[in-house]
């Protein structure tokens, strides 16, 4: 039984940290929304009034936090964890965020002499609550076999991707190939369609040859071919337009920051911009097929 302190019981925290509870854990969780919570406390957590009282009551500290700004002021502010947390604590960030800011606030944290690790997710909200999540984790070796039986509590599968930081480029790297396998499949459909050629006929023959991927085979984005996948129940995520839109801004920032050429992230990262700015945010982000195969580009 470990001592935890949370920070953003969001969709992904609520359950995370109640999953940590189920497991034996005690929890102490904070979020600028207090009912968020609050509503731990019926799961068994305790629920702290700031920042400062959720980062001094455990051995351990986890953030899930929207975005940098968010990790950055949480970590680095006057009253933020490095300021308030136990001596000797583990710090783990599960936010999705960019590479700079995970590398900024580890080394924050280093300096502090606490151990840090970037650890953001993968496998959404039905994976946090399933307990099923993937976690890409950067840090030292040695901090990552201490949050491992943690992160069991909340994951499935538990990969050390290397130095501080590291997580966060394994996340963004992965999630640029899905955006872009997506866009490529939503296309091969479309054509299909002005060729002639029926969905599931093309279903059949990509799933079995070199067009084969998981955005066409577990994922497929037209209505039909895969039942589970969120085209057969009017695109309800899943995994947003929004978050995808945000994941490959986060590769473009990094593609830019270190010179690699990513041409198709790049026109992902636009192609996305444009059906979220139609008001597609919300949608599962397989519904760019909608957007991609009508003649004027509109949902
Ligand atoms: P969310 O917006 O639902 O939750 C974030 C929580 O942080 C909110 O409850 C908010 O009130 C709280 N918060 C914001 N600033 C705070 C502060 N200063 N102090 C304390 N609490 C604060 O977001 P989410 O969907 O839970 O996602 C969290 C992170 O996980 C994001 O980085 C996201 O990109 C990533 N992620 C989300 C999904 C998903 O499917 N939702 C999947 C993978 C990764």
């Amino acid at each position: 039984m470990a001592t935890i302190g949370f920070i953003g019981l969001g969709n992904m925290g609520a359950p995370m940290a109640a999953n940590l509870v189920k497991a034996g854990h005690r929890v102490t969780a904070f979020d600028i929304v207090a009912a968020k919570a609050e509503a731990l406390a019926s799961a068994g957590g305790r629920v702290a009034a700031t920042v400062p009282e959720a980062a001094a009551s455990g051995e351990i500290v986890i953030t899930m936090l929207p975005a940098g700004p968010e990790v950055r002021s949480v970590y680095l502010g006057d009253d933020g964890v490095l300021v308030h947390a136990r001596p000797g604590a583990l710090l783990i960030d599960c936010s999705t965020i960019d590479v700079e800011t995970a590398r900024v606030v580890a080394a924050a944290a280093a300096e502090a002499r606490f151990e840090m690790l970037d650890a953001p997710v993968s496998g959404g909200v039905t994976g946090a609550e399933a307990a099923s999540l993937t976690f890409m984790v950067g840090g030292p070796a040695e901090s990552f076999e201490r949050a491992r039986p943690i992160l069991a509590a909340m994951g499935r599968t538990i990969v050390h991707a290397g130095a501080a930081g590291n997580g966060q480029a394994a996340k963004i790297c992965n999630n640029m190939i899905l955006g872009v396998s997506m866009i490529a499949v939503c296309e091969a459909f479309s054509l299909a369609e002005r060729l002639g050629l029926a969905a599931q006929t093309l279903f059949d023959v990509s799933a079995k040859s070199s067009g084969q991927c998981w955005a066409l085979t577990s994922y497929c984005p037209v209505p039909g071919p895969v039942p589970a996948s969120p085209a057969n129940r009017g695109y309800a995520p899943g995994f947003t337009a929004a978050m995808m839109l945000k994941d490959l801004r986060l590769a473009q920032q990094a593609a830019g920051a270190t010179a690699a050429p990513t041409p198709l992230g790049a026109a992902a990262a636009n192609l996305f911009q444009l059906f979220v700015d139609e008001g597609a945010g919300s949608l599962d982000f397989s519904a760019i097929y909608r957007f991609l195969r009508k003649p004027e580009g509109k949902i």
